[in-house]
């Protein structure tokens, strides 16, 4: 009975030695039932695995295993290669990964994308190094984002875009402060003459007139000159461009803006049959149907239409009909 158990143990070992010499124990590895391949050592797969999935570098913020592999250990022939590194990429194309880049927000919209933090601030830094970024309504800055696609810009395209938004800021910027500076050169010429005592020095159909302007009378009413072939409609009183020019009385503004030789023109009705014209401004302050006093300033004293130089034409009319105004105000 011991012989027969002994012979049974030392057959068992001559084919255990015989197998061992053919065949070698290599692990199977499967992926969601698909079968990659062999390897021997289903360790080292697992810790090179785990390691690509642990230690990211650069713009991988982390990674995330979707599946995991199956093993079974099996005896394959000593002479068969097996697939430690095709299976470790496949296994790697299964994996998660998330990005993190750096976003350039400017006024609260996302403009650029860099890959570091360090190159988002050198980039910012160079946008602010000539300007004043509060100044021009530039509100820049960094936040991280996190994505499955790696989406950057280099910094040149980056510097790009951001130079683009700076220009369009400046330029916006500047077209402000000039329409601030000439609302309030504006709004000085109006309120110098609003501060004014209004001296009456005329009346007219009851109506009591004040000098629009200061300033050299040129042309007398009825007169004729070479620009002129009829008779002069009013009085050219010359003085700088620019000039306010106020209405010799209170009124309604009936016209505002260009009458063929008269250039600039305001019309004003006083009521009464009464009309005034301010011909040749440089500038139209007044609007139609806006209501005016001798405080208000109308426009300024120009040379636009048929003018050989800045004057004011005041014309003052009765039921349509002109009148000499130095009758009245000069
Ligand atoms: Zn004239």
């Amino acid at each position: 009975m011991a012989k027969a158990l002994e012979i049974t143990l030392v057959g068992a070992m001559i084919i255990g030695a015989v197998v061992l010499v053919k065949y070698k124990p290599a692990y199977e590895v499967m992926l969601s039932g698909e079968k990659l391949g062999y390897v021997e050592e289903k360790e080292n797969l697992e810790l090179e695995f785990n390691d690509y999935v642990e230690n990211v570098t650069g713009n991988v913020a982390f990674r995330e295993k979707t599946v995991l592999p199956e093993y079974e250990l099996k005896l394959i022939n000593r002479n068969k290669q097996t697939q430690e590194e095709e299976i470790l990429l496949a296994l790697e194309t299964t994996v998660n990964t998330t990005y993190r880049t750096y976003a350039v927000v400017v006024n609260g919209q996302k403009q650029a994308s860099v890959a570091t933090e360090e190159e988002a601030k050198n980039m910012i830094d160079g946008i602010k190094s000539d300007i004043d970024a509060n100044m021009i309504g530039l509100n820049i800055g960094i936040i991280e984002e996190y994505s499955n696609d790696l989406k950057v810009q280099s910094t040149e395209e980056a510097s790009g875009i951001l130079n683009t938004i700076k220009v369009a800021k400046i330029v916006e910027y500047n077209n402000e402060q000039e329409t601030k500076r000439k609302a309030e050169e504006e709004e000085a010429k109006k309120k110098v003459i609003a501060t004014k005592t209004v001296e009456h020095v005329g009346t007219i159909a009851g109506i009591n007139l004040a000098r629009p302007i200061k300033g050299v009378i040129t042309s007398r009413y009825g007169s004729r000159s070479s620009i002129r072939s009829s008779a002069h409609t009013g009085l050219d009183i010359a003085t700088g461009t620019g000039t306010p020019i106020t209405p010799i009385a209170p009124g309604n503004v009936t016209f505002a803006g260009r009458k063929g030789s008269y250039g600039n023109l305001v019309i004003i009705n006083h009521g009464n049959g009464i009309e005034s014209y301010y011909a040749h401004c440089s500038e139209i302050y007044a609007t139609v149907g806006q209501k005016v006093d001798s405080k208000t300033v109308i426009s300024a004293v120009g040379s636009t239409g048929n003018s050989t130089g800045p004057h004011l034409h005041l014309e003052i009319r009765q039921n349509g009909t002109p009148l000499n105004p130095e009758n009245y105000l000069y």
